[in-house]
């Protein structure tokens, strides 16, 4: 058992929610409730509520994140935004390749990769999204599937960037739906995409690597979900507005 090697982390996606006051409310609400967290807790918000949130955690133990960015450095790019644009305002992480950019912003494989190792070229901690979509699960290729997108995600990330990376296992069928994988399902592909580290980079690495679920973790289920050896915390959305719901997947967490 090698859950002890690594850290767990929960992480809020806000998606395209939140105004700056609301952004404010939620996070000063989020701050005591989470302050004795034993794990890592991030909240990844839309780029307009960015320096709110910023300001807003300073002192306190929550993380912020984004929930995208660019692959270029700088240019011709119109409604974008760069990694070092986001690490020069002092955020920690950024979600790249989350299943809704997948689907519904032409995001590929290919362009997840290019994101990947731009984001950890300025500094930037990964929440980097995998998952199979429910005809992919229904035709036996999941597994096959998740590997082949975290090889490609990966491809030209050196051992020592994968320490700046965790990986988000998320079923689409279950983002947003309130279908969760159950925990064995949950746990199976974490270790398949553990395996497939190993293969990368070795043992010890795929050891050492933050793996998480997310599709429809709340306050009920994230027990069960993030005690499973292989899932260490979990991506958070719908969850992650309600300050009390998220706070109660971070105390399971911290059981976990
Ligand atoms: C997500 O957006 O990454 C997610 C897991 O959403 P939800 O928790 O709402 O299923």
């Amino acid at each position: 058992m090698n859950k002890a090697l690594r850290k767990a982390v929960i992480a809020g996606n806000w998606k395209m929610n939140k105004t700056r006051p609301e952004a404010k409310e939620l996070v000063e609400a989020i701050k005591p409730l989470v302050a004795g967290a034993g794990c890592e807790v991030v909240a990844c918000v839309p780029f307009t509520n960015l320096e709110t949130v910023l300001e807003a955690v300073k002192g306190s133990n929550v993380k912020v994140g984004a929930e995208n960015c660019h692959f270029e450095k700088s240019g011709a790019f119109t409604g974008e935004i760069s990694a070092d644009m986001l690490a020069e305002m002092g955020v920690e992480y950024v979600i790249i390749g989350h299943s809704e950019r997948r689907q519904y912003f032409g995001e590929t494989d290919e362009t997840v990769n290019k994101r990947t190792r731009a984001a950890l070229a300025a500094g930037l901690k990964v929440i980097l999204c995998v998952g199979e979509m429910l005809a992919d699960r229904e035709n036996g290729i999941t597994d096959e599937l998740v590997a082949m997108q975290t090889k490609i995600a990966l491809k030209g990330v050196t051992a020592e960037e994968l320490k700046n990376v965790i990986i988000a296992y998320e079923p689409v069928w279950a983002i947003g739906t309130g279908k969760t994988a159950t925990a064995e399902q949950a746990n199976e592909v974490c270790a398949v995409i553990r395996a497939t580290l190993a293969k990368l980079y070795g043992k010890e690495a795929a050891d050492a690597t933050t793996i998480q679920y997310g599709g429809s973790m709340n306050a009920k289920n994230a027990a069960e979900l993030v005690a499973q050896p292989d899932v260490d915390g979990g991506l958070i959305g719908g969850a992650s507005l309600k300050a009390p719901d998220f706070a109660a997947i971070v105390e399971a967490a911290t059981k976990g």
